[in-house]
């Protein structure tokens, strides 16, 4: 990494960490994915049930697999290609209990706010509240100066591109840019901005000096 990149991402997480506890939100910095990983693990109870969103910057760092492989914890894992679209809404539906949610977030302001744009609305249901402790996985990438900023970054970019992604028959997919389209298939139903929460550090935000997801 870029020595000045480090200090801006040194500098930036320590401002937005602070912000998240003045919102009974709890944050931590790390320099690399692969620590990262592991701190994420550690913070993972013996015999829990673990909620798997469909994380780009989570996969990436390999941690369904790492999770599934800790002794005594069961993975509620929607994503399991040979499950039916009725399993699937099921298994959504057990992860709202689950003792930890982990995830991203599709973008974080300066001041400590998350915000997010769903689909299916599962994701961002449980962010707001249902499992014990969510983890939230961010690279430095999703941080936008202010609300605004970060929605358009949501909409603009994030979203085009988990289109993209997923080979939906988006209009975004063919231009790259939100249409604001009405397809059965539109991924940008439910909108979510996380200003605090009541239960204080439910929410815990690993920033991560990396480019990680979208
Ligand atoms: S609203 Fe439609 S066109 Fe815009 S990003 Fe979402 S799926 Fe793509």
């Amino acid at each position: 990494m870029d020595e000045h990149q480090v200090v801006w991402n040194e500098k930036v997480a320590e401002k937005i960490i602070k912000n998240l506890e003045k919102r009974r939100m709890a944050g931590s910095y790390t320099d690399s994915a692969a620590k990262a990983k592991d701190e994420i693990l550690e913070m993972i109870p013996q015999g829990a049930t673990v909620f798997r969103c469909g994380s780009m910057t989570a996969g990436g760092l390999g941690l369904w697999e790492a999770i599934a492989a800790i002794p005594g914890v069961n993975l509620i894992d929607p994503y399991q290609p040979e499950l039916s679209r009725e399993e699937g809404l099921e298994l959504r539906r057990q992860g709202l209990t689950a003792d930890v949610m982990v995830a991203s977030t599709n973008a974080i302001t300066l001041d400590g706010r998350l915000v997010n744009l769903d689909g299916m609305g599962n994701r961002v249901a449980a962010m707001a509240f249902g499992p014990k402790k969510v983890i939230l996985v961010v690279g430095m990438n999703k941080v936008a100066p202010d609300l605004e900023s970060a929605i358009a970054r949501v909409k603009h970019y994030a979203a085009p591109i988990n289109n993209i992604r997923y080979g939906l028959k988006n209009p975004c997919v063919e231009t790259g840019l939100c249409s604001d389209c009405r397809t059965p298939q539109r991924i940008c139903n439910m909108w979510s901005t996380i200003e605090g929460h009541m239960i204080e550090n439910r929410i815990h935000v690993k920033l991560v000096g990396e480019f990680l997801g979208y």
